[in-house]
């Protein structure tokens, strides 16, 4: 029997696997993709583009000329946005049209960093002990710098797709007022109408030195803060009374302390305890087994709901994070406040949260009301079409490494495209030591081996995905 899996998902991958990674950890010889790759990086690092003084413009504009240098036509390779220094980069390979296209997205902004709480500047790009360092080379110029070349590659490699390959480098994911993916969504969205697309949030764990799994994120929670508040007439705090806005706010804090949300999973939440389960040992992997099962055991969410990243996996949360009240320490209180900030599941609403509090609360003087609108988001389905080609490539660059699906308990430029219809799986096939992530924080880096492996990874999975479909018609004999 001929390789069913290669055949009946795409691609010759075959074919494209039949040439190994062509560079060893030792000498670190590049090829010319790789050293494309790396001169790319390189660039998009030492381009500042905080939001403070940075300039994602000159970023994305850096980028559309060297597509232009590769021959990309000046009208597939657009530099747009709302702000003289919140430009986006949008660029597309044409394929023969035949399926919908794909988007392939990367922010380019960073967050800030000081040159004096770094080891070294973090606007250099510095190779050391098998590391690339600087600011965004994990969060997210990796990526977008992987994007890039890979657009290159299929360029120059005369590649037709059978779906257009758009490439969009976006501004503003870690805040600032001009969110390059909102932006377009509103003013362009035909330049990124894709059937799907791949962007940040995912990709590979590994711990103590060993490959535990390649992870795809296809959901997120929402993120939404409520006020508590409780107002009083107050008086002279030598007559007390029983009346007190501190201790209603309290004794409502008190009781949310107590409370844990329903569990509930759905396909992500639901897969990524079965798959996890089978990496655990001893009582974490028996508990994730029955945490799997419709419904849940008991003993598995009690277990689980001890350990904080499994606890936010399997419920909505909400927690205290701010408190303030009273204006003098001789004056009862006039005002008490809190901030619960909560995380919901993508199946829930921030309304019908904000109803389970005021059940839990059960205290009408307590006033509980949203701070800020909620940005919700569906979950992309786990469909054969994109998660098979995933598991093929996973299969082949890592032999036993598996695939889980995830769901982001944080936020990602995702949930703008999930909301607005199209699915968005977070994918790089680039391996982290998930004790020592660095994004945000000081002397971010990434290593040298997984920046080439996961530039591999994209281009045998993009070029999976683009030719997918008319192999499986093929297949059906159409
Ligand atoms: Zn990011």
């Amino acid at each position: 029997m001929i390789n069913s899996r290669a055949f009946i998902y795409g691609l010759s991958l075959s074919a494209l696997l039949a040439v190994p990674m062509s560079f060893s950890a030792q000498t670190m010889k590049l090829s010319a993709e790789q050293q494309l790759a790396r001169e790319i990086f390189q660039q998009l690092i030492e381009i500042n583009t905080t939001d403070s003084i940075g300039d994602c413009t000159a970023a994305a504009k850096a980028m559309a000329e060297r597509l232009k240098a590769a021959g990309f036509p000046e009208e597939d390779v657009k530099v747009l946005g709302p702000n003289p220094r919140k430009g986006n980069l949008v660029a597309r390979l044409h394929g023969t049209g035949t399926r919908k296209p794909i988007l392939l997205l990367a922010h380019i902004d960073v967050v800030e960093a000081k040159r004096e709480d770094w080891s070294f500047d973090p606007f250099k790009f510095l190779e050391k002990d098998g590391y690339y360092y600087g600011r965004g080379t994990s969060d997210d110029k990796a990526m977008a710098a992987i994007f890039i070349a890979n657009l290159i590659r299929f360029k120059q490699e005369g590649f037709k797709p059978e779906r257009d390959l758009i490439v969009a480098l976006t501004a503003d994911e870690e805040g600032g007022d001009y969110n390059g993916v909102e932006w377009l969504l509103k003013n362009h969205p035909q330049l990124i109408e894709a059937e799907f697309g791949l962007n940040e949030g995912g990709g590979g764990a590994i711990r103590n030195g060993k490959k535990l799994f390649n992870s795809v994120q296809a959901s997120e929670k929402v993120y939404q803060s409520f006020r508590f508040e409780v107002k009083n007439k107050g008086g002279h705090s030598s007559r007390p009374t029983k009346d007190n806005a501190i201790y209603y706010l309290a004794a409502a804090l008190g009781r949310l302390a107590q409370f844990d949300f329903p569990v509930n999973l759905d396909e992500v939440t639901r897969a990524y305890f079965e798959r996890v389960s089978k990496l655990e040992s001893g009582e974490t992997a028996t508990a994730m087994k029955g945490m799997a099962q419709k419904p849940p055991n008991a003993r598995s969410v009690a277990y689980l709901g001890n350990i904080p990243s499994y606890n936010a996996t399997m419920r909505t949360t909400c927690v205290a994070t701010m408190l303030e009240a009273g204006h003098a320490e001789n004056a009862l209180p006039q005002t008490a406040r809190a901030t619960v900030n909560c995380r919901i599941l993508p199946a829930k609403t921030a309304d019908q949260t904000r109803e389970t509090l005021v059940k839990v609360i059960n205290d009408s003087r307590v006033t509980i009301t949203p701070i800020k609108e909620p940005k919700p988001s569906p979950l992309s389905p786990l469909s054969a079409e994109v998660m098979k080609p995933i598991e093929a490539v996973t299969e082949q660059m890592w032999p036993g490494v598996p695939v889980v699906p995830v769901m982001s308990t944080g936020a990602t430029d995702s949930l703008y495209l999930r909301k607005a219809g199209i699915p968005i799986y977070g994918t790089s096939g680039i391996f982290h030591d998930i004790d020592d992530s660095r994004a945000h924080g000081k002397d971010e880096r990434i290593g040298v081996k997984e920046f080439y492996y996961g530039q591999e990874y994209l281009y045998r999975l993009v070029k999976a995905f683009a030719y997918a479909n008319s192999n499986q018609r093929q297949a059906a004999g159409k």
